[in-house]
């Protein structure tokens, strides 16, 4: 595999269902996971706060999407964000995933363990946001490391509580979202507070971890000079942790979603950044001295 190849990534919650994904999407879905029947509210607390299971939307094993290499994506259910451009609504509610035991999902990554080494690929959690479980994420990681598996997780940092430092020196690689570079625009954005995200980028980088930041482009909501130059600001506190941005134009993929579970949606009419657009964004993050994709 080329390094272009390796390196060029796109985001799961911006990609996911387009063209590209899913020619790069070998398998994947729900299958191959012996499922827990019969849980109450307690037991799921329970088992939430020890990892023995884990509540999965989907997963799949894809290439160059979510880190180096060949990956097995695991989208976890639960988010306490509410991104304006979310492209996976379906994913906010723990409650509606399916809990998987950690067993099963450590067999599951040990199965493609040459696949992941003969490419320099791994495991990725993805979400939803997969910070809302972080015994079970935690939990696996170890396992995965123990086997000499490369760990990524993609994440807007957001529940940076949720991770203490043991847990973070299990991450190989953090697919950060900086979602806008000031609280106000960032709540606007996502609802939630921009502070957690900056403290787990700069925990990362002081545990001497990689970090890839996206930066998702949207015209009239996260476009302005000021926001990139903020965004770029918080991404020099995280200083050579730092090995890319991408910056990641807006695209509608995700609305059918947004009706078909009757959300309104803020963004209906929103067109995406043009190329002139992505280009200035591009070359603010490069005058800062930072690599963008
Ligand atoms: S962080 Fe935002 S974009 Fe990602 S799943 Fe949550 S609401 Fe959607």
């Amino acid at each position: 595999m080329s390094e272009i190849m390796q390196f060029h990534t796109t985001k799961p919650h911006m990609l996911k269902e387009s063209k590209v994904y899913a020619s790069q999407t070998l398998m994947g879905g729900l299958s191959g996971f012996e499922s827990p029947i019969g849980l109450d509210r307690r037991d799921r607390i329970h088992a939430l706060r020890t990892g023995d299971i884990g509540f999965v939307h989907s997963w799949d094993i894809n290439t160059s999407v979510d880190g180096p290499g060949t990956r097995m994506t695991v989208f976890m259910s639960g988010c306490p964000l509410r991104c304006q451009y979310c492209q996976n609504p379906d994913t906010w509610k723990m409650r509606d995933g399916q809990p998987v035991y950690l067993e099963a999902m450590i067999k599951k990554v040990e199965r493609y363990k040459d696949l992941f080494m003969a490419t320099g690929g791994g495991i990725t959690f993805s979400g939803g946001e997969p910070m809302m479980q972080p015994a079970f994420v935690s939990r696996v990681f170890r396992a995965a490391r123990e086997m000499g598996v490369h760990t990524c997780i993609d994440t807007s940092g957001f529940l940076n509580a949720n991770f203490t430092d043991e847990m973070i020196d299990d991450i190989d690689l953090c697919l950060l979202d900086v979602k806008s570079g000031d609280e106000q625009t960032y709540h606007t954005v996502t609802g939630g507070t921009l502070a957690p995200t900056i403290a787990f980028g700069e925990r990362l980088a002081r545990q001497g971890k990689k970090i890839w930041v996206r930066f998702v482009l949207v015209p009239g909501l996260t476009d302005s000079y000021e926001n990139v130059e903020n965004v770029a600001a918080i991404c020099e506190r995280f200083s050579s942790a730092v090995e890319h941005i991408d910056v990641l134009g807006f695209h509608q993929l995700g609305r059918p979603k947004w009706h078909e579970l009757r959300i309104p949606y803020p963004l209906e009419h929103q067109k995406g950044p043009s190329a002139a657009l992505k280009k200035r964004v591009s070359e603010q993050f490069e005058k800062h001295g930072f690599v963008v994709y």
